[in-house]
């Protein structure tokens, strides 16, 4: 089969031909309907040095992944052939005390792990590729009804990362609050339509690109502003000068971190999940009072089923563009160059 691998650090993927995978017991194949074109990637080719990551490659690419079960191993009962299913995309250890409750990202066990912090895509073979060998079949989720298998794959990621993040700050978000989201792109997007979806509170979007704060409107954003020198003010303004209950930063560059802190409320949530790489020095008189700052990774198992129940009654609806598998580097330069709208979907 054909498969989109990142073979060494600091490198363009490479589409070549590997076997087939076998499941073995207890693992299940899944063959890939969509596979999400994530910004992670681009950090992964463009600028990792060995020894960043607790794994390394050659891999093939994609973690956002929905499909159908392809073969299933000895011992797998719940599911059935053909059945669509999406793709859990962190595989921890699978035993310790958070991997039990389905919160695989933060396994304190890494090294019983499949990979440390990793899973398909991420230090192991992913979804870029007709089929994806999954070697835990407790991370294969049945799509509900209604779900088809190339829109329900951003929602495993570009859908489940803010999901996470919205969540665990809902009780700062009733009528009157105020969220800003920073980065509109493929999670930023998604983030929008989750808040209005599952908040009351209101929503002001910031990006560089007219064209995302056009995306970010029809979403649901009730305000959007353009990233600048002049957005803090605008931000500050449109809440009546006591500032934002959360801030999403989908960027985590220094700049966007600098306005998400100075655009915070006091008593509020500043979630980093872009990873830029930036930082935020923080002093007594410099932040806000208790502006909780956190970053976060990805979301539990349990939050993606509340997701796909989202993405099944309509109430979110991730912007896709399908590219063939033979494409997918065109879909990586396009989010390069900043001409992607939503969220790439490699369709193999
Ligand atoms: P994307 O390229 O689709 O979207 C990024 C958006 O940010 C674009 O719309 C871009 O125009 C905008 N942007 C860039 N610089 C900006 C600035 N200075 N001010 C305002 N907007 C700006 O990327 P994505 O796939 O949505 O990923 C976003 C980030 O989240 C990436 O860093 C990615 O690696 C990271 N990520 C983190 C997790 C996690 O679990 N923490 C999971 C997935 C992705
Ligand atoms: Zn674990």
């Amino acid at each position: 089969m054909r498969a989109l691998r990142l073979t060494q650090w600091k490198s363009e993927p490479e589409l070549v031909e590997v076997p087939e995978p076998t499941p073995g017991p207890q693992q299940v194949v899944v063959r890939i309907g969509g596979a999400g074109a994530c910004h992670s990637d681009l950090h992964l080719m463009g600028e990792f040095e060995p020894g960043t990551l607790p794994w390394n490659p050659p891999f093939t690419l994609g973690h956002e992944n929905a499909g159908w079960v392809h073969a299933l191993g000895e011992g797998v009962t719940h599911l059935r052939v053909g059945q669509p299913v999406a793709v859990y995309g962190a595989w921890g250890c699978g035993t310790c005390a958070r991997c039990r409750v389905g919160v695989d990202p933060y396994c304190e066990n890494p090294a019983e792990a499949p990979v440390p912090s990793g899973g398909g895509g991420l230090g192991l073979d992913g979804g870029m590729a007709e089929y994806e060998l999954v070697p835990d079949a407790r991370h294969v989720v049945p799509l509900p009804e209604g779900l088809d298998p190339v829109d329900a794959a951003p929602l495993t990621d570009a859908g489940l990362t803010p999901y996470h993040a919205v969540r665990r700050s809902w009780h700062r978000l009733a009528p009157g609050s105020t969220t800003v989201v920073i980065g509109a792109g493929g999670l930023g997007h998604v983030g929008v339509q989750i808040l209005k979806a599952t908040t009351a509170t209101r929503v002001i979007a910031v990006d560089t690109r007219p064209e995302a704060l056009r995306l970010a409107e029809e979403c649901g954003a009730d305000l959007t502003v353009p990233s600048g020198d002049t957005a803090a003010e605008q931000i500050r303004d449109a809440t009546g000068g006591l500032g934002a209950d959360l801030v999403l930063d989908f960027v985590g560059a220094d700049a966007t971190l600098r306005l998400g802190a100075s655009v915070a409320r006091m008593l509020s949530d500043l979630t980093i999940v872009g990873i830029a790489r930036g930082t935020l020095p923080v002093s007594f008189f410099g932040v806000p009072y208790e502006m909780s700052v956190q970053t976060t990774y990805w979301g539990s198992r349990p939050e993606l089923v509340e997701v796909l129940d989202l993405g099944a009654r309509g109430l979110v609806r991730p912007r896709t563009t399908r590219f063939a598998l033979q494409d997918a580097l065109g879909a990586y330069e396009r989010m390069r160059e900043g001409s992607l709208l939503g969220r790439a979907v490699i369709v193999p």
